[in-house]
């Protein structure tokens, strides 16, 4: 957690290391920007400068201070996680572990309601209660430093103080202990209350270029190249988006069924076509869901293949060869509808519409829409759109 572990954001830390070498530390920072960018490791970073002994605008990383805050275990260093009311402390201190052990990592209640597994969803909400800010914060927010220079305080997920707790910390603010610093971390500065908007120093966080997100996977993580760059793009300027995509081993299992399931669409091979409709919706809502858009990001491949042929910066990079193949197989298709029909398949399936009808109805209106122009919809009975199917 030093400045060399952070992945671009050149500006937001010559800012902060302006700020540490003119003595000139701000009472309050707000980092905002999308997820994944990078907020947590620049705050972690910033503190682990602040503590450090040598006093200089990088940290030593070798020094007692260094080490403490790297292992998220120093006294003056306070790390807070919004979480649901019944979180296990255990659990807690878990997450705090992984952040250490890794900045980008996904260990937050909000994305991660699991951290054993991935695709696990709560509707618990994870939140910051007002008695945690007035017993943990306030209280040790009173005293100096205990070994440190300042008191670091990252609140990660700001957005997520309800309208009492926001209160109970504007005041925090109001009246600063001595030498105390505050990061705020958000994607969502417009949930923040104005008041304390005013007194924090804001700092934008820009999504990461894929290409830097590439290089992360391939160099901290072992990634293999091809896979890498495919996961890269498909993050959307997230790197913990696409640390969290690599820990998802389904994902790349479902890319072959997308595949599969648009030739037999063109195919119309009944029989394995059954089969193949019938395995994915075992599979759950959710997942379908995911499949779908795995669908809608190869249709959206094989447009860019199309009229850019192989300067085209696919998503599915590591697939080209296939995509050229494809496009070729189906020179007539009618690609700006596929897509239509695909995005009409995610709508029926969020509305719990039978998963096998909407894939069957979805295969036959591919099928037609990729051997020529295509202006259907996809035809569902309406007698069905009531029923609910069982497996999801
Ligand atoms: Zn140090």
């Amino acid at each position: 957690m030093s400045w060399s572990d952070v992945i671009d954001q050149r500006r937001v830390v010559e800012t902060l290391q302006r700020a540490i070498a003119s003595r000139r530390v701000a009472h309050a920072y707000l980092f905002y920007g999308p997820d994944g960018a990078g907020k947590r490791a620049v705050a972690l970073a910033f503190a682990r400068t602040l503590q450090c002994e040598q006093g200089s605008d990088d940290a030593c990383g070798a020094c007692p201070a260094c080490n403490k805050v790297s292992r998220l275990i120093h006294p003056d260093v306070h790390v807070l996680l919004p979480h649901p009311s019944d979180a296990d402390p255990a659990d807690i201190a878990e997450r705090l572990q992984g952040l250490s052990a890794h900045p980008y990592a996904a260990i937050d209640f909000v994305r991660r309601p699991s951290l054993k597994d991935a695709a696990y969803t709560s509707n618990k909400q994870a939140f910051y209660a007002v008695g945690r800010i007035n017993a943990e914060l306030r209280q040790s927010m009173s005293f100096k430093p205990m070994e440190g220079r300042y008191k670091v305080v990252v609140m990660t997920d700001a957005d997520l103080m309800r309208v009492e707790a926001a209160n109970a910390f504007l005041k925090l603010l109001e009246e600063p202990g001595p030498q105390t610093v505050f990061i705020l971390t958000t994607s969502r500065p417009d949930r923040l209350l104005p008041t304390i908007l005013s007194r924090c120093q804001r700092l934008r966080f820009a999504p990461l270029p894929a290409e830097r997100i590439e290089a992360a996977l391939v160099e901290r993580d072992g990634m293999a190249p091809g896979p890498a760059a495919a996961l890269a793009r498909m993050a959307d300027g997230s790197y913990t988006r696409a640390l969290d995509l690599t820990e998802n081993e389904t994902l790349m299992a479902d890319r072959e069924l997308v595949v599969e399931l648009l030739r037999l669409s063109y195919s119309q091979r009944i029989d394995k076509l059954t089969a193949l409709i019938e395995q994915i919706g075992r599979m759950g809502r959710e997942r379908v869901k995911g499949i779908l858009r795995l669908v809608l990001g190869w249709i959206r491949d094989l447009v860019l293949y199309r009229t850019m042929g192989a300067e085209a910066a696919l998503v599915n990079v590591d697939q080209a060869e296939a995509v050229a193949r494809f496009i070729r197989g189906v020179p007539h298709a009618d690609l700006e509808a596929m897509i239509h029909l695909v995005e009409e398949a995610l709508e029926l399936v969020e509305r719990n519409v039978h998963l096998n009808l909407t894939l069957t109805a979805l295969s036959q209106a591919l099928g037609r829409a990729m051997r020529g122009p295509h202006s259907g919809r996809l035809y569902v009975p309406l007698a069905d759109l009531a029923t609910a199917d069982e497996h999801g």
